[in-house]
């Protein structure tokens, strides 16, 4: 059984402490810790997105949140890159292109989720003329660049910092509702 699986049916398991069924809390257990993991890392992203002043402050300044910030988000992406084999592993050469590819990547995609808006509009979409930003074409966002493979795994791991944070912002809501 996979873990998904495990882990559905230990939520199904009518006893957690049914000796036959005592393997059943484990995956219980483990879905735990993963989420304290998120939940770590989605109070840091919501603390340097939005805490620590504005965020060119935070790059010149170099912040310990975000040095932590970027030591955690880096051993994410590694882990996910190795998880979904970005990189083909046959030669001692491949480890240190490997290495240096889930670097760019968590750096780049940092960069872009933390301050992606578009510089020729300042992320308002419409110039200082009041024109149409032809820049982003009225996206707002900067462009990220390269092309191919790198690109799109720079562009996922947007979406998995947006997750985080979604995912942070939600239990953070749903604490404040049982305190409430
Ligand atoms: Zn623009």
């Amino acid at each position: 059984m996979g873990f998904a699986d495990r882990y559905v049916f230990s939520l199904n398991a009518s006893t957690l402490q049914d000796d036959e069924m005592h393997h059943a809390t484990e995956p219980l257990f483990a879905a735990a810790v993963a989420d304290n993991v998120g939940a770590g890392i989605g109070a840091l992203l919501s603390r340097v997105k939005y805490a620590d002043g504005s965020i060119s402050k935070v790059f010149e300044s170099g912040t310990q949140n975000l040095a932590h910030l970027v030591r955690v988000w880096s051993a994410l992406v590694t882990q996910k890159g190795e998880e979904r084999k970005w990189v083909k592993i046959r030669a001692e050469w491949d480890v240190a292109a490997a290495t240096a590819l889930y670097r760019r990547v968590a750096e780049r995609s940092l960069a872009h989720w933390l301050d992606g808006k578009c510089k020729a509009c300042n992320g308002t979409g419409v110039t200082a003329e009041r024109r149409f930003c032809t820049t982003c074409k009225g996206s707002k966002q900067e462009e990220v660049g390269g092309q191919g493979f790198e690109r799109d795994r720079v562009l996922d791991m947007v979406s998995e910092l947006d997750g985080l944070l979604q995912a942070h912002n939600a239990r953070a809501a749903a604490r404040l509702r049982r305190i409430e």
